[in-house]
């Protein structure tokens, strides 16, 4: 299995395909969103995609205690029923889009275990 197979195995999102993988002091694993529409973050109706693609950079677990981040490039979309162009829905993601939702999970639960 090669490395990026690898991967998008750890990576686990079925939303995402991961393309490449920087291995340094830091992890950073480049991926896309890989659904055929972009979903309208609003409404979850299927949007079409406009505009250019943007980077997102998140945070991940680590891995090898290394710090690990996601590089999505993710669609802008325009919803019909909602008359908005937004980013599309990232369901994974918490909601500041900064952190995976597991990321900011087990961070959290981190932080009560310490009290
Ligand atoms: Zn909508």
């Amino acid at each position: 299995m090669n490395t990026i197979a690898v991967y998008q195995q750890i990576v686990k999102i079925k939303q995402l395909t991961v393309t490449a993988v920087d291995i340094d002091k830091e992890i950073v694993i480049h991926c896309h969103t890989n659904t055929e529409f972009p979903t309208c973050p609003t409404c979850r109706s299927s949007a079409q995609a406009v505009d250019d693609p943007i980077m997102l950079r998140v945070r991940d677990h680590d891995l090898s205690l290394r710090t690990t981040w996601l590089s999505i490039k993710v669609r802008q979309c325009y919803c019909d029923k909602c008359g908005e162009t937004q980013i599309e829905a990232l369901p994974f993601l918490d909601k500041n889009r900064q952190a995976t939702a597991r990321y900011v999970k087990s961070a959290t639960a981190a932080l009560n275990a310490n009290r």
